[in-house]
């Protein structure tokens, strides 16, 4: 029994609505702008934290919040287009900036928001998506993500809650349970690896166990999890040393594993959510069914 139905019922629709936003950005056009550590940044990153902001404080004002974005100004054009995506979207919010820049008041309920995952490959027009995640006591408990040109019907969305599975709808139909694959020949296995950040590490990795080229999926964003949890791909690895933040990792690691899955770092331990940051014990993780995890890791 669900108990938190009106938390995954929020996230579904905030991260379906937020693929509203995104996309309305894409077909119109956006510029790119360039963020401190110089990655790159949009106006439909803003304008789909500012929605999802803006609808967990309406829902749920005592939770707190770790988003990706903040912002020092809001340009006057920049804000007018904004407000013109609102518009269109039918969406009414004041206050950009502080609304962008919200983050709750202190809790153990807190909600992580990604409001454009991969980021490089939206620019591209290439794969992205929006993940949302409640996480309660370090524990993560809800988790959404909208996936928009997932697959032939377009637009997917997964979410899972602890201890109640996996579910996704596809192309606007009915949510239905998923499950990871039974692939158990690593030798067979197929895996997502990520399109632009790609480490020579992970790449000699899967040389080095057998993974023919044909049966690898580049792709950015948390799409990669998705994969992982309908099973149509095996498991995704990625093998380095950087920074993890909990909003990028969190609502996979409950789908992955709510789909019957496994989510480790490759030292074979629970991925760790310390508020914003997402914590491993060794440099690299690897989501995957229940048959090909523990031999991933044997290499290791
Ligand atoms: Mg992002």
């Amino acid at each position: 029994m669900s108990k938190y139905k009106q938390e995954i019922e929020l996230a579904r629709k905030l991260v379906k609505k937020a693929a509203g936003i995104t996309e309305w950005f894409r077909e119109t056009g956006f510029r790119t702008l360039e963020k401190r550590d110089h990655s790159p940044v949009t106006l439909a990153d803003y304008a789909s934290q500012i929605f999802i902001n803006y609808n967990l404080r309406k829902v749920f004002p005592g939770d707190q919040i770790f988003a990706e974005e903040v912002i020092d100004e809001l340009s006057s054009s920049q804000e007018e287009i904004i407000q013109r995506c609102f518009h269109d979207q039918k969406i009414d919010i004041k206050n950009l900036k502080s609304t962008l820049n919200y983050r709750g008041n202190l809790s153990n309920r807190q909600w992580t928001i990604d409001p454009v995952d991969g980021t490089k490959g939206f620019v591209e027009h290439l794969s992205y998506s929006i993940g949302i995640s409640l996480v309660v006591n370090s524990e993560p408990i809800v988790s959404a993500i909208a996936a928009p040109n997932y697959d032939d019907d377009g637009l997917a969305v997964f979410s899972a809650e602890l201890g109640q599975g996996a579910e996704a709808s596809f192309g606007g139909r009915k949510f239905h349970p998923v499950h990871v694959s039974s692939q158990k020949q690593l030798k067979n296995a197929r895996v997502c690896i990520s399109l632009h950040n790609l480490s020579d590490a992970t790449l000699s990795f899967l040389n080095k166990i057998g993974i023919k080229e044909s049966n690898r999926l580049s792709m950015d964003g948390m799409g990669k999890f998705c994969k992982i949890a309908d099973g149509s791909y095996d498991f995704y690895t990625h093998l380095n040393r950087s920074k993890m933040y909990s909003w990028d990792f969190c609502p996979g690691d409950l789908l992955v594993r709510e789909a019957g899955g496994f989510s480790t770092d490759i030292s074979g331990k629970k991925l760790q959510f310390k508020e914003k940051i997402c914590e491993i014990t060794a440099p690299g993780y690897v989501f995957s069914n229940e048959h090909l995890h523990k031999e991933i890791l044997s290499f290791f």
